[in-house]
C-alpha cells in the first residue's frame, strides 16, 4: 500500500523522543502507513530520521490546520520538547477544529534528588537576575543556544555552554567557552565535566526524561547549586509519556478509524 490510501500520520518532532516513535511506527506498520515527522528546522544538522521529513514553521495555528487538510492527516503525536509551548498549543487547537485525534508525549518528570541544592525559578530572565545575585562564579548553562542572551548582562561569571551541535556565530556572552555533546549523558560524563571545569551552579531547563537527568546526580553529589527554569504546564487532552505508548495510541486510534 501507498500514498494517499493510507492512513497519514504527522509526528510534530524536534526531538529523540520524535525520532525514536518514527523507528517505531516505520518498523511496526511498515508501508500500511504513510509517516512524516516535521521539523521547525532550528537543528543545522537533524539526525536521519524514519519516514518523510519537512522542514519549517507552517504559518501558526492557521497554517498547520490547512496543512493538516491538505495532507490528509490521519493522526498526530505531539512529539515536541516540553518548553515548546507554541508549536504544542498549536497542535491542539489545529486538532480540535479538523477533529483529527492527536496525543502528546509528556516525558517524565526527573524525580529530584532531597540533598540538591535547588533554586526554581519561572524562566531563562528570572535566572539570570537570581545569579548576579548569588556567589556563582563558574556556571554550566544547558538551557539551550537560543536563551543564551538572556544572562548576557550577569557579572563575573564564566559559563560553560553545552551544546548539542556547533553553532558558528559567535556566542552573546562575553566570558563563555562551549561544549558540544549529545544526550544521552552518563552520570560518570556529568561528575567529570562538572569537575574538570570547576562548576559551582549548573543552569537547566526542567525538561524531564532519563537521558539528560544524570546531571542533577552529579550535581547534588558535588554540591553544584541547580538553579531550574520549571517546565511550563502541559497544554490538556491526550497524554503517554514515551515514544512506545504513543505507538499504542496510535494502533488504537488507527483501530478505531478502519
Ligand atoms: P515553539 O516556541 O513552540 O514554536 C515556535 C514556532 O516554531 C511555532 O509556532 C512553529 O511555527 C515552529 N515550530 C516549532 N516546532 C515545530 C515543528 N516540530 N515543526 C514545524 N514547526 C515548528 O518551539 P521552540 O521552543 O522554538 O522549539 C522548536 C523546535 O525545537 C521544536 O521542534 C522542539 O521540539 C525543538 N526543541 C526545543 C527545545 C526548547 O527548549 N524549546 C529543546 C529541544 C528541542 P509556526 O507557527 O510558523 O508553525
Amino acid at each position: 500500500m501507498t500514498g494517499s490510501s493510507v492512513p497519514h500520520v504527522l509526528i510534530l518532532g524536534g526531538t529523540s523522543d520524535a525520532r525514536k516513535l518514527a523507528a517505531l511506527i516505520h518498523a511496526d506498520f511498515e508501508d500500511r502507513v504513510q509517516l512524516t515527522t516535521s521539523l521547525a528546522g532550528r537543528t543545522l544538522s537533524p539526525a536521519n530520521m524514519a519516514g518523510n521529513v519537512r522542514t519549517g514553521g507552517f504559518g501558526g495555528v492557521d497554517g498547520l490546520i490547512d496543512y493538516l487538510e491538505t495532507e490528509n492527516i490521519t493522526a498526530l503525536i505531539d512529539a515536541t520538547h516540553p518548553f515548546a509551548t507554541n508549536i504544542s498549543l498549536h497542535a491542539l487547537t489545529a486538532a480540535d477544529e479538523t477533529g483529527i485525534p492527536r496525543v502528546l508525549i509528556a516525558r517524565p518528570r526527573w524525580s529530584l534528588p532531597e540533598a540538591l541544592d535547588l533554586k526554581r525559578v519561572p524562566d531563562t530572565h528570572t535566572a539570570a537576575d537570581l545569579l548576579g545575585k548569588m556567589d556563582a562564579h563558574r556556571v554550566l548553562l544547558t538551557t539551550g543556544i537560543q536563551t543564551l542572551k538572556d544572562f548576557s548582562s550577569v557579572p563575573d561569571v564564566w559559563f560553560l555552554v553545552r551544546q548539542i551541535e556547533n553553532h558558528e556565530a559567535p556566542l552573546p556572552l562575553s566570558n563563555a567557552a562551549t561544549v558540544t555533546q549529545k544526550p544521552p549523558f552518563t552520570l560518570e560524563g556529568e561528575r567529570d565535566l562538572m569537575t574538570e571545569n570547576r562548576i559551582d551552579t549548573l543552569i537547566t531547563k526542567e525538561s524531564g526524561g532519563a537521558a539528560t537527568e544524570a546531571k542533577l546526580t552529579a550535581a547534588t553529589e558535588l554540591g553544584v547549586c541547580t538553579i531550574l527554569i520549571e517546565r511550563p504546564p502541559a497544554p490538556p487532552g491526550d497524554q503517554v509519556t514515551s515514544p512506545e505508548d504513543a505507538l499504542a495510541w496510535l494502533h488504537d486510534c488507527l483501530g478505531r478509524k478502519t
